[in-house]
């Protein structure tokens, strides 16, 4: 049983050089053109449970960091923003942004932590960073504790496909801690009434010779929720034939639920769905209200992308298919069958 999950070990860094201080948390806070993503949301609750001090870092272009750092001061737990315009942070770059966060790092630095969402950007910067500094970076992490006596912070993190839990302390001796965090795992940070957060900007530091360029993002769009937030997901796999039968079956169901639509990798691997709506290991970490896995066997790499699910309802001809094991309510029965009936109830 997936679901019954395991502490596997304890991992303790050890680079000492510095002594346990209050938590000062910088907090990166991603957005595009403007839209806070719901990851740094998550960043920023995970942040304020250090009990310490919480900075919001933004960059950007001058269009819109302005108007995202009105929007983060008044979020719960802020107590300043920091940010810092460049045309290179229209499109940020690990490469393009580490040096701005080696000098707010530097030896006469505030911070103790520096948090973000487990995102694209993140996943590269913060090791970068870590690297550049010498001290450790934890990746996504799922919950996290902090003993203000002795300066270490301990975490959780799934690993192998999240069937096995790893606790990982970083102690006190160590001056700076990385981690991106889980978006599923953590609330989202709320805005609240009136704001003391100090705004600060701070010199961007340009970089003349990027390895790396942007050239060009292509953002696929849907009416639909987005899939990483909705809170009900409608899930397809392989069972559903061709692309024509996925959009068939799966987009009227998802319409009458207001839901957002994922697919198993072997439904987007045989081009019935994009790749955008992945699930799984190597897909999108979903853990909607309400998940519905339609024709799928639920294979471990499917499973650690949305087994933390409120709801789980799997429908499947096979009684022993594996989704059952994790499914809250199960339905032998076949797709196309099932579906249309639902439809048909769900409109009434
Ligand atoms: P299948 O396993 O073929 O299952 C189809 C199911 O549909 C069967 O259980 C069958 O009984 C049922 N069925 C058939 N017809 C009907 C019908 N008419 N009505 C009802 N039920 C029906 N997979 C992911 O999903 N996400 C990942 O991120 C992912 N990452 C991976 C990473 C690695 C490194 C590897 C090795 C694999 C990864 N996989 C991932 C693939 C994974 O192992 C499975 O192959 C995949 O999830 C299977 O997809 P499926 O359940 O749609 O297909």
């Amino acid at each position: 049983m997936i679901r019954s999950r395991s502490v596997l070990c304890v991992r303790a860094f050890s680079r000492t050089y510095a002594t346990a201080t209050s938590p000062h948390a910088l907090v990166f806070i991603e957005h595009r053109h403007g839209v806070i993503d719901s990851g740094s949301l998550s960043a920023l609750t995970a942040a304020e449970q250090l009990g310490g001090q919480v900075s919001g870092l933004v960059v950007g272009g001058p269009d819109h960091v302005h108007s995202v750092v009105d929007k983060v001061k008044m979020l719960k737990g802020i107590t300043s923003v920091l940010h810092s315009t460049s045309p290179q942070y229209v499109e940020p770059l690990p490469e393009t942004l580490s040096p701005l966060f080696e000098k707010l790092l530097s030896n006469s630095s505030p911070f103790t932590h520096v948090v973000s969402a487990t995102s694209s950007t993140a996943k590269s910067l913060l090791p970068r960073v870590a690297a550049k500094l010498d001290v450790p970076a934890v990746s996504d992490v799922t919950s996290l504790e902090h003993d203000p006596a002795t300066g270490s912070t301990t975490f959780t993190r799934p690993i192998y496909a999240g069937n096995a839990i790893a606790t990982v302390r970083a102690p006190g001796s160590v001056a700076i801690k990385f981690f991106t965090v889980r978006g599923t795992a953590f609330a989202a940070a709320a805005s609240q009434e009136g704001s003391n957060a100090e705004v600060k900007a701070v010199d961007a530091v340009e970089v003349s010779d990027s390895p790396t360029q942007h050239l060009k993002t292509t953002i696929t769009k849907s009416d639909r929720p987005d899939l990483g937030v909705a809170s009900r997901v409608v899930s397809g796999g392989r069972a559903l034939k061709n692309a024509e039968t996925f959009a068939s079956t799966l987009y009227p169901l998802a319409d009458a639920l207001g839901a957002a639509v994922g697919a198993s990798r072997a439904a987007v691997d045989a081009g019935y769905a994009d790749n955008s709506l992945q699930v799984g290991q190597t897909g999108k970490v979903v853990a909607p209200e309400l998940y519905m896995a339609l024709g799928i066997s639920g294979a471990i790499q499917h499973l650690a992308g949305m087994k933390d699910s409120k709801l789980i309802v799997a429908v499947n001809k096979d009684p022993d298919a594996p989704i059952f094991q994790v499914a809250d309510v199960g339905l032998v029965a076949d797709l196309f069958d099932v579906v249309p009936e639902l439809v048909e109830k769900l409109k009434k």
